[in-house]
């Protein structure tokens, strides 16, 4: 065979590709979108806060709150705030709803301490709040950082309170401290997973006693002294407080080249920024009405009122559907759902738990995931062949770059997300996300060029005919 012969056949039958930056792609707007997402980081750092930087960024391109029985029209754009922690949007369509919605749907929640309902105490002269951890946190990675702390708390009266410590400027910042090595030897023999006992996740919050020496408990009443002066709440109030510490400090570039992001809660904002943005970005009427999704309590299940498993969708997409006298059940099934969330990015330093021929790369686009789950596709919706080629020529046709993967080595461990909530309710449901280093540790890496390929493929999606 020819030389030139032989790569001709090569280039017909074999897989192309390739490393985003070897395609076209567009650097400035890539820039401009991540600075835009890492504004979205910096306002959001909880679900709470991020479910109201979303409102206030769709009423900014003219979405306006959703009240049941309003009558709707092509082109309408409305919102509905889940208890101010999960949101969904919806443009509405130049088609009716009978022939489908064209959802993507991520979660805003991610990993972190809460505080417990009974959190403050003191030791050695120390101040202390008890903390139980959200989602799959490797304990170890969070102790000696600096910490915020974010929340609410709400009173008996009605009134709600909310908790900002640490997230301005000047603020001072809380810590959960750790062995030093000299003595650290018997720890340090220990597995990563139980060196850190979750009960010694306590945050550091003062040191400074009030009242004479023969009191107890002073450095304790100091801090609920301020906590008081502050936000004038009393310890019973803690009892009905949903309060989350995250790791301090702004998203950031990474890497001389600036073609990173590091953050807290890229998993799983980095797809909720690229669902909305490409919502909010929609000029035109799209043929089929777009929804976005961002719920909450991914990280735990996608149970509760607030998660991926609440009727609260169902309603909402039936109270749209109503409106066009259209069965829900007939809307689903002609629906399609791209489940957007991120996945597991190729790491050269732990090579062993990927499959390289199967794993998603830094800087190769969007990663479709087919299925997620662990132990042999168990827990996974796992979309047919038929999704999947839906979906490829979408994305090939609206020119993003995107690759498949798996999360990691078959026996290696897995994940799951909110595509099967989707697809349980008959909803056609592919998985796809940005590739993430690090993945759920206090300071995630992705790559800007995954985040916008990203962005365009919820734009194709929302887009699609
Ligand atoms: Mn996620
Ligand atoms: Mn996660």
């Amino acid at each position: 065979m020819e030389k030139s012969e032989f790569k001709e056949l090569k280039k017909q039958l074999l897989s192309t590709r390739k490393n985003g930056y070897d395609c076209p792609v567009d650097e400035a707007a890539i820039e401009t979108y991540c600075s835009g997402y890492k504004a979205f980081l910096d306002a959001g750092k909880t679900e709470r806060l991020c479910a109201a930087q979303t409102v206030r960024l769709a009423e900014e391109k003219g979405y306006r709150p959703y009240v049941r029985g309003m009558a709707l029209k092509p082109g309408d754009r409305v919102y509905l705030t889940n208890r101010g922690k999960a949101v969904l949007l919806a443009h509405i369509g130049r088609r009716s709803l009978a022939e489908g919605a064209q959802i993507a749907a991520a979660h805003i929640d991610s990993p972190r301490l809460d505080l417990k309902p009974n959190p403050l105490y003191e030791e050695a002269e120390l101040a202390y709040f008890k903390t139980h951890y959200y989602g799959g946190i490797r304990k170890y990675q969070w102790v000696t950082i600096p910490l915020e702390l974010h929340g609410v708390v709400a009173l008996r009266d009605g009134s709600r309170v909310q908790i900002n410590i640490g997230g301005d400027s000047g603020d001072p910042r809380l810590v959960i401290t750790d062995l030093l090595p000299h003595l650290g030897a018997e720890q340090g023999k220990k597995p990563l997973a139980t060196a850190i006992p979750a009960e010694t996740l306590n945050l550091l919050l003062g040191s400074r006693p009030i009242g004479g020496e023969e009191e107890s408990g002073r450095v304790k009443l100091a801090v609920m002294k301020l906590l008081n002066e502050k936000y004038g709440i009393t310890e019973d109030d803690f009892t009905s407080a949903e309060l989350e510490a995250v790791p301090a400090g702004r998203a950031c570039d990474i890497g001389l080249d600036r073609s990173m992001i590091g953050a807290y809660g890229h998993d799983d904002r980095v797809c909720a920024y690229a669902a909305l943005k490409a919502l909010l970005d929609l000029e035109e009427t799209p043929e089929k009405t777009a929804v976005c999704v961002l719920a909450d309590k991914e990280e735990i299940g996608s149970d509760g009122v607030t998660g991926m498993q609440s009727a609260a969708f169902d309603t909402f997409m039936e109270d749209l559907c109503e409106s066009q006298n259209v069965a829900v059940r007939a809307c689903f099934e002609k629906s399609f759902c791209l489940s957007a969330d991120v996945t597991a990015a190729y790491d050269p330093d732990y090579a062993d738990v990927y499959e390289k021929r199967n794993a998603a790369y830094l800087n190769y686009g969007v990663g479709l995931c087919k299925y997620t789950g662990a132990r042999g596709k168990s827990g996974a919706s796992d979309a047919d062949a038929e999704t999947v080629a839906y979906v490829r020529r979408l994305f090939d046709e609206a020119g993003v770059i995107w690759q498949i993967a798996e999360l990691g080595k078959v026996d290696a461990g897995g994940g799951g997300t909110v595509a099967m909530y989707m697809a349980n309710r008959n909803i056609t449901t592919l998985d796809a996300g940005v590739p993430v280093l690090s993945m759920h540790a206090p300071f995630e890496t992705v790559a800007k060029l995954d985040c916008y390929e990203t962005y365009k493929a919820m734009r194709a999606i929302y887009q699609a005919r």
